[in-house]
């Protein structure tokens, strides 16, 4: 094939940017930020957005944070690099895994970093059938996810995604991946159905697929705690107690994936504390070093853990890592996070700002294309429908942000605020250091995007 045919001297083409068109990357620049400022940030021509989903629902403590920054420099001064593998490590890595497995909701607790969510989820996946086949179960290698969930981009996170187009555009195989319904309580229930009928159906379809595989070839089920690509709906009470009761039933372990929920969104550190559950694991990024610097980790409990110590190997060793896994300036910044939360109390003010959170999205209800709203602790969705219409629930909304959501996240930039758009909603998560007067910009912006996204509408 002649390469300079298919196009190699079109200069606005050579960055290829992830989740966009690419056929519209050739023809425009993208939108280009330089610059943050605590919920803010600026584009190359000075325009400030509120970043209303804190980018990709990651920097909680907000753009241009000095001590983060100085917590940085710090490590990078002293030492910035050093990889921890081969019995070596450093000891921000050390200090760092102490004190998640001292906070994470796990029985014991023993942290392994990495990179990126995906690759902590990633490394679960590997770990589990590492620890099975230790424990005389290799068979046990099914894991069950929920439709519409994400779980990361590489090949095996991206089989547990709950969206089969994903997996088909990529030829992805997904001989080991089961999937149940996500709980998209109270627009997914039958007409009459209760909360406890609909959660009580749902722990059914579960029960059925785990008998149906046989419970002996299953070995996790994942969940996010509230999930970003379904659409933000808060589990229906009772949810995950009655899922977790099921799954001890079965020797089948529960983890919580936390990239999104750990790190104060819900109000309490993590998702499964808010929830009262005590998952297997639990892996975590985004909001652990508030992203200035990229670390993940999944914290395992100690029976896990006791498996990947035993080994399957006559040396002993765990054969498993990366050269960035618990990167030393991460893991400075990292500390930094933990000691930010407690010194300036920011759970404390997540709480105190959730009322008001929920009533500035409850305020847009009134709206001609606001179907609903819904909130669980400090992230949400705005539901939308053409005036008349019924709000769509697709299966795996991320994948197809429908038209009118589309144009609301246009007309939000416009509006200066950024928001997820998905099929027949809007995701929202905030910085968790927005204060009331901003979280009353905010909504004053998504009502100018709304207003403008009617006023287009053909009539
Ligand atoms: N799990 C969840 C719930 C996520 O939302 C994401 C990313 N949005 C991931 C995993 C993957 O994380 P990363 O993009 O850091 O690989």
């Amino acid at each position: 094939m002649n390469v300079q045919a298919r196009g190699a001297n079109h200069p606005g083409n050579m960055v290829m940017l992830p989740f966009s068109n690419l056929r519209r990357l050739r023809e425009e620049r993208p939108l280009m930020f330089v610059k943050g400022k605590g919920i803010y940030t600026f584009d190359e021509h000075g325009r400030d957005y509120i970043e209303a989903v804190s980018t990709f629902y990651c920097v909680n403590l907000g753009f241009s944070d000095e001590e983060l920054i100085e917590a940085a420099v710090e490590q990078l001064r002293a030492l910035p690099m050093y990889p921890s593998g081969i019995h070596r490590t450093v000891p921000v890595v050390m200090e760092l895994a102490e004190r998640l497995a001292e906070k994470a909701p796990v029985r014991g607790g023993h942290v392994m970093f990495a990179t990126t969510g995906s690759e902590a989820n990633d490394q679960l996946l590997k770990f589990t059938w590492y620890a099975n086949r230790v424990a005389g179960e290799p068979q046990r290698r099914k894991i069950i996810s929920r439709r519409a969930s994400y779980h990361g981009g590489t090949i095996a996170t991206t089989a547990l995604a709950g969206s089969p187009a994903l997996q088909e555009a990529f030829g992805i195989p997904t001989g080991d991946s089961l999937f149940v319904s996500h709980p998209t309580w109270p627009i997914g229930a039958d007409p009459g159905e209760t909360e406890e009928a609909y959660t009580d159906r749902l722990v059914e379809e579960l029960r059925q697929t785990i008998e149906a595989a046989g419970p002996e070839t299953v070995a996790a089920f994942i969940a996010e705690p509230v999930s970003v690509s379904s659409g933000m709906f808060p589990p229906p009470v009772g949810y995950f107690q009655k899922v977790k009761a099921l799954l001890d039933r079965y020797g089948i372990r529960l983890f919580a994936d936390e990239v999104v929920t750990g790190f104060g969104r819900t109000g309490r550190l993590w998702g499964s504390e808010t929830l009262g559950i005590e998952p297997d694991c639990i892996s975590c990024a985004k909001g652990l070093s508030s992203a200035y610097q990229p670390i993940s980790a999944v914290v395992m409990s100690d029976d896990f853990y006791s498996y990947l110590e035993e080994g399957s190997n006559s040396a002993g060793i765990f054969n498993h890592g990366g050269t960035y896994g618990g990167h030393p300036v991460s893991a400075a910044v990292a500390l930094k996070v933990l000691d930010i939360f407690e010194r300036r109390n920011i759970l404390g003010h997540v709480q105190s700002i959730m009322p008001i959170w929920q009533k500035a999205l409850a305020s847009l209800e009134d709206h001609p294309l606001v179907t609903a709203t819904r909130c669980f602790g400090l992230a949400g969705a705005v539901q939308i429908a053409r005036p008349g219409e019924g709000g769509p629930v697709a299966a795996s909304p991320s994948l197809a942000p429908g038209g009118l959501s589309e144009q609301l996240y246009q007309e939000g930039l416009a509006a200066g605020v950024v928001v997820r758009p998905l099929q027949g909603c809007v995701v929202l998560a905030p910085p968790l250091i927005i204060t009331e007067a901003e979280i009353g910009e905010l909504s004053r912006r998504l009502r100018v995007a709304l207003d403008a996204t009617l006023a287009a509408l053909p009539r």
